[in-house]
């Protein structure tokens, strides 16, 4: 059995009702966050706290409970589930009120919540992926994490149809994300990313390994790169939330470092992996 999160209650999935005149479904209106759980611990469950936080403060959303008690539910969502491995998925939508574009007075955000189980395993089974360009056509706050998201549902369509597992955006010259990713170059021992500005989201996991990155002392340059910079690129990488570190082999047809993960790749996998372990290694309590 399956529960999910509805505003501060535990329900059986197949129980769970939501309006059909909330603002999530009519305009995409709310925000949210997917997590990866190891070994039961959300993993960097505050940064992605934070994040959702600062979308709710940029779209003028009301948070309907305390920060504090939107993460014990969220804790409280993964041991009602027995989730050991997998994703928690998180929305706060702006409530059900009748079609409106301006935002409705005296109406309740509404939060859900519900998980998915995934073993890690299968996940790092299937590092390495081709990947295709397509045309950046989002909006110009793609800072915000919300769930407006046909642009990067479109990018990942065509990547799919051409037998990619992801769609690397530009808009003209520049490279700016993946369409559920952050991209990555190497070029000479040293990474290269785009700045966390308006035109992407600011990953978690991005965050995570640029401070792996300085951890292992290999230069990071936060600064744009051109798609000519990316096809020769040592090596191209991407990141996020259930990508981990995952290499780029291939790009429209092009081999990447001839088809293989370099170096600093392998070094930063590695990292990752031994995050990972440290992690399912603390009780409980600590997650
Ligand atoms: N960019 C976009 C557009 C995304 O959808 C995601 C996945 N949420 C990311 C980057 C990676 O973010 P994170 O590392 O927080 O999962």
């Amino acid at each position: 059995m399956s529960f999910v999160l509805y505003q501060d209650q535990f329900i059986e999935r197949n129980q769970a009702k939501v309006d059909i005149e909330d603002r999530g479904y009519q305009f995409g209106d709310g925000i949210y966050e997917a997590m990866i759980v190891y070994s039961s611990h959300i993993f960097l469950l505050e940064p992605h706290m934070k994040r959702l936080e600062r979308s709710a403060h940029e779209l003028n959303l009301n948070l309907p409970y305390s920060m504090d008690h939107l993460t014990r539910n969220i804790k409280r969502l993964v041991e009602i589930n027995h989730l050991t491995d997998g994703i928690v998925y998180f929305q706060i939508t702006r409530g059900a009120a009748p079609r409106q574009h301006y935002f409705p007075e005296n109406t309740s955000s509404v939060v859900t919540g519900s998980v998915v189980h995934k073993e890690r395993s299968a996940a790092q089974g299937t590092r390495g992926i081709k990947a295709v360009l397509a045309d950046d056509i989002r909006w110009l706050r793609c800072d915000i994490k919300t769930l407006n998201l046909l642009g990067n549902v479109l990018a990942k369509q065509k990547a799919h149809e051409e037998g990619a597992g992801e769609a690397i955006l530009h808009r003209e010259d520049t490279v700016t994300e993946g369409s559920s990713s952050n991209v990555f170059i190497v070029q000479n021992g040293e990474l290269v990313t785009h700045p966390a500005d308006h035109f992407i989201l600011n990953g978690i996991t991005r965050l995570f390994v640029l401070d792996l990155a300085r951890r292992l002392t290999i230069p990071v340059h936060e600064r744009t790169f051109t798609i000519d910079e990316l096809m020769n690129a040592d090596e191209v990488f991407i990141t996020g939330t259930s990508n981990e570190v995952n290499p780029v082999l291939e790009i429209n047809g092009h081999l990447i470092n001839g088809g293989t993960p370099g170096s600093i790749e392998r070094k930063l996998i590695e990292a990752f992996n031994a995050e990972v372990e440290w992690i399912r290694a603390l009780p409980q309590t600590q997650a």
